[in-house]
């Protein structure tokens, strides 16, 4: 039975729920700390793999996913975990947790956390992304110990492998944060199946590694790179070119993850780091979902070479590069003011601030800075805009052949729809007027005069 009574944490930490009774009604308490979990975690893994077996035995195409014997057919050629793909997934995850380790970088530190804390992170992000190509590729295409297209062979068992490995560890950092915790950012919502989704643990650590930052961004991103590079030598593994298409879409999505990594500092300041727990949602998802779902345009395209204009490269590369440009400069812009405490310009002239206050879970009141001009003045969220786009400009190569490689954007826009309601929750709820002052000031939600 579940219990009817949630325990909650200062600022949100635990996931949207109503904030101002610490008892709810037990029908909503079901719905959110039990069976909405429960359902995620029995169907997202299915979600990844049957996604991968439309793109690889029935050509990409969902609508044949959805008749009887298209879905019987994938269900016959489900991958089987192996060992072999356990020893790939546990040696790459040791191998970024060792570069993130022993790598030079400047230390960082991430904003406080509810209890007070600030977690430390160590900047080398683009130290591995280099480090970590140099070595696939020079044991790959300069030494020939495997074919570069390796991770597009054994995607299937890669995927159901790591899912099964994550499972695992999930189970393992549910039973830590309850028993040992790493910091005091840590404790039970009262209802197991919420735990176990939402995690126990806001910075979890092993030996001083913040295992956000190795997970979300060392095996997260870092795989969804090298699987892009892989995807393309497949193609070339198969007609002997790489073609267009696949380049511009590889291109903008490497460009983006170099962003990432250049940028990793600001993401210690954003949502995923700040706000949600590590349990299934974050670590399973940067995991599991993130190589299977947002890799889905350059998984397609090994099978389906196309060969674009010169015309339609260069509006795709312009319309991508512009995108990640802004989206860039809105995030930077924010975090710059913070980080001179406004002692900069926005756009030329000195930034439009209100200086908000906030108290942590200690009891000590901080204060804080909500931009109003820049990025930050057209909408709330602004930045969300051309994080779409150019996720549309690297989707858009593998034209209109079949819906699968789509689903990233379709899942792309609930999620950043999903996350702008959260955010807002999350900061009226830390900085009260302060917050309803910057919505009075700054209408709109994501597009000026539109939403
Ligand atoms: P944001 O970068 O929007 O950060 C939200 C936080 O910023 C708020 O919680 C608040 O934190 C602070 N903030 C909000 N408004 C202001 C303001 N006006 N002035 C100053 N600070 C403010 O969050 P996300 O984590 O959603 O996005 C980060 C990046 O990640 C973006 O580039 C986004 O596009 C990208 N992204 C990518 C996704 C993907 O899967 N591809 C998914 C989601 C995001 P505080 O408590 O510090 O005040």
């Amino acid at each position: 039975m579940v219990n009817d009574e949630v325990r909650l944490d200062r600022h949100g930490v635990t996931p949207d729920l109503p904030k101002s009774r610490s008892r709810v009604r037990g029908s909503t308490v079901f719905l959110r700390c039990f069976l909405f979990p429960l359902v995620l975690i029995a169907v997202t893994p299915s979600v990844v793999l049957l996604l991968w077996g439309c793109g690889v035995w029935l050509d990409g195409s969902l609508a044949a996913l959805v008749t009887p014997a298209g879905f019987a057919r994938v269900l016959r050629h489900l991958p089987a975990p192996s060992l072999s793909a356990a020893l790939m997934i546990c040696g790459f995850v040791l191998f970024q947790a060792v570069l993130l380790k022993l790598l030079p970088g400047r230390v960082h530190r991430g904003p406080v956390t509810p209890a007070g804390v600030r977690p430390v992170y160590r900047a080398n992000g683009i130290g591995a992304l280099l480090v970590t190509h140099a070595v696939f590729l020079g044991a790959s295409a300069g030494l020939r110990l495997f074919p570069a297209g390796i991770l597009y062979d054994r995607f299937g068992s890669l995927l159901i492998t790591a899912c099964l490995l994550c499972f695992g560890l999930c189970l393992v950092l549910y039973y830590r944060g309850l028993r040992r915790p790493s910091g005091p950012d840590a404790g039970s919502t009262g209802h197991p199946v919420l735990d176990y989704f939402w995690g126990t643990e806001l910075h979890p650590s092993v030996r001083g590694l913040d295992l956000k930052q190795l997970f979300n961004c060392r095996v997260g991103m870092m795989s969804w790179s090298l699987l892009t590079v892989s995807f393309g030598a497949a193609q070339y593994e198969r007609t002997g070119s790489v073609s267009s298409a696949m380049a511009v879409s590889a291109f903008l999505q490497l460009a983006y993850i170099l962003k990432f990594f250049y940028w990793e500092d600001g993401y210690c300041a954003t949502l995923d780091i700040m706000h949600d727990r590590f349990g299934y949602y974050l670590c399973w998802g940067v995991t599991v979902w993130l190589p299977g779902v947002y890799t889905l345009a350059g998984h397609y395209l090994v099978t389906h070479p196309r060969q674009l204009s010169w015309t339609a490269s260069a509006a795709l590369l312009l319309l991508g590069l512009t995108a990640l440009a802004l989206n860039y400069s809105a995030d930077e812009q924010k975090q710059r003011v913070r980080r001179t405490h406004g002692e900069t310009r926005v756009w030329g002239s000195p930034p439009k601030l209100i200086h908000a206050r906030f108290t942590t879970g200690d009891g000590e009141t901080h204060r804080s800075l909500l931009l109003y001009s820049g990025w930050w003045g057209l909408a709330r969220h602004f930045h969300y805009l051309p994080e779409f786009l150019v996720a549309l400009a690297w989707t858009l190569p593998v034209g209109h052949g079949h819906a699968l490689p789509y689903f990233y954007l379709v899942y792309l826009a609930v999620l950043l729809l999903d996350r702008c309601g959260r955010d807002e929750r999350r900061c009226r709820e830390k900085y009260g007027a302060a917050y309803e002052e910057y919505c009075q000031k700054v209408r709109w939600r994501i597009i000026p005069r539109v939403y």
